[in-house]
């Protein structure tokens, strides 16, 4: 607990606590909250779409061809 250092504003003006980027750990930039950059964030953003379109659900083919 140093008070001086909330004294001392010499640095970027804290709006918000920097977290860690989800993809690259880095200190996320408030821009992009809370990556650390737009390239991160579409990185996520792509792999949660694709993740989603992962999951089997198109099963009616290989049954639509099961009639001998
Ligand atoms: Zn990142």
């Amino acid at each position: 607990m140093s008070s001086e250092e909330t004294k001392g504003a010499s640095n970027v003006a804290p709006l918000r606590k920097t977290v860690p980027c989800p993809e690259c750990k880095r200190p996320s930039h408030r821009e992009h909250y809370p990556f650390c950059s737009d390239r991160c964030r579409n990185v996520d953003l792509n792999r949660w779409l694709k993740g989603s379109y992962a999951i089997p659900v198109a099963d009616d083919e290989s049954k639509a061809n099961d009639d001998e």
